[in-house]
């Protein structure tokens, strides 16, 4: 396969420059933009020009500041474009929607974000007639089972909200296309760590929200593909975030853009540290799942499919076996050793903990869960990066053993 290093990619962009030949460029905050000939207007209706030309129309079609973050992204993704929208929800729903009809139908992976679980599950059957099959997308027999006539997408996460089993990206698309189908590709746990549409992906949603943002500041969402699927989700009279109109505000595009430049700088950060803490929990004979550990099903597939630089991803999970046990660490650690917060979301800069199986995926039911191997003690620790990773370490050691969960818990309980 070619190489490919996203870094590179976004590095060799055209720099955009600001109004005045500021190095940065500017946030265009107008709504609507105006024309020197009013023949121009119709053009641009019937999408005859359009923003790779420089012409604008109205801010929910394209932004300039929004336009430039989406080809950022593209270069990122190592796509031909990309969109960005207000939520990684809206990104979702929005590319769905654009790839399947009523009647049509959907594979799924049962291992996703609880909130795409919601839509898949509840919200586009009732709400648009889409049928949806949840399968074991690891075991790729069961995905190839699932076909209809009317399946159009294939839906998976790259890597997969709560349980980090890794999707076999390439197969997947060969599956997918081999019956017509399109492959769509959540890359929001691993952006830059792995590639998906390099892969054979033919779409990848993002919840910009998380890692690629990295502050938690901001809500956002992009979409990426051909630049025939972009602009069919632009489509001013047929295109899904043209009229459901999910538009992200310029100043936010502004700010993600402003991070995109040190996010391989913070991925590899994230990563070395997940792994470092996964590997000493796992020599502390606690449950760890980290795709970096070599005992991880996904290991290999992972070492295979991902970008060299950027390691295995900064979220690992630990069950210590009951919601009262998780509950208990993660108040130790954030409210005796301030080691991270108990919130939801992701690849923010101090480490965030939740238990999925009550909070990000209790969209599912118990039954959903265990089918899913969300154990209900399963706790998600997306890690930071401020501190040192000893200081960090000493931390988590602590209230290990404060909760009877440390190595040396028979002889030391420290108050
Ligand atoms: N995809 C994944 C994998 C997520 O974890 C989330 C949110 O947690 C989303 C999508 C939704 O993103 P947003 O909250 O930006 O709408």
């Amino acid at each position: 396969m070619e190489h490919f290093d996203p870094v590179e990619s976004l590095a060799a962009m055209r720099h955009e420059f600001g109004e005045h030949g500021g190095v940065n460029m500017s946030i265009e905050t107008s709504t609507t933009f105006t024309v020197m000939k009013a023949s121009t207007l119709p053009a641009i209706f019937h999408g005859q020009q359009g923003p790779e030309g420089g012409c604008y129309l109205y801010g929910r079609h394209f932004n300039p500041t929004v336009y430039v973050l989406g080809r950022q992204l593209a270069a990122l993704e190592g796509a031909e474009a990309a969109y960005c929208t207000a939520s990684g929800m809206s990104a979702i729903s929005a590319a769905l929607l654009q790839l399947c009809d009523h009647g049509d139908h959907i594979i799924a992976s049962k291992t996703v974000y609880g909130g795409t679980f919601a839509l898949l599950k509840e919200f586009l059957p009732a709400k648009a007639g889409i049928d949806v099959t949840f399968v074991d997308a690891f075991d790729l027999a069961s995905v190839e089972e699932a076909f209809t006539d009317r399946t159009r997408v294939v839906y998976v996460e790259t890597m997969s909200n709560p349980t980090l089993r890794v999707a076999d990206v390439p197969r997947l698309a060969d599956i997918a296309h081999a019956r017509g189908a399109r492959l769509v590709v959540d890359n929001t746990f691993c952006p830059l760590v792995v590639s998906p549409i390099r892969l054979g992906a033919d779409v990848v949603v993002h919840s910009l929200t998380k890692f690629i943002n990295g502050a938690s500041d901001v809500i956002a969402g992009a979409v990426c593909g051909t630049t025939e699927f972009i602009l069919s989700l632009m489509d001013l009279h047929k295109g899904a975030l043209m009229l459901l109109g999910p538009t992200m505000d310029p100043r936010a595009a502004y700010e993600i853009s402003m991070r995109l430049p040190h996010l391989g700088l913070r991925m590899a950060e994230h990563s070395r540290r997940a792994l470092t803490f996964a590997t000493r929990l796992r020599d502390h004979g606690l449950d760890v799942m980290y795709p970096g550990l070599a005992d991880h099903p996904d290991h290999d597939l992972l070492r295979q499919l991902g970008n060299d630089e950027y390691g295995s991803g900064g979220v690992f999970t630990i069950d210590v076996g009951s919601s009262q046990k998780a509950c208990e660490l993660m108040e130790v650690l954030q409210n005796r050793d301030r080691f991270g917060f108990m919130a939801v979301s992701l690849g923010y800069f101090e480490t965030l903990m939740t238990c999925p199986a009550s909070s990000t995926s209790s969209e599912m039911s118990d039954d959903e869960l265990r089918a899913a191997g969300i154990a209900p003690g399963l706790l998600r620790i997306s890690v930071g990066y401020t501190g040192s990773v000893e200081q960090r370490w000493r931390q988590l050691e602590d209230a290990l053993e404060i909760v009877g969960l440390g190595e040396h818990t028979d002889r030391a309980v420290l108050a």
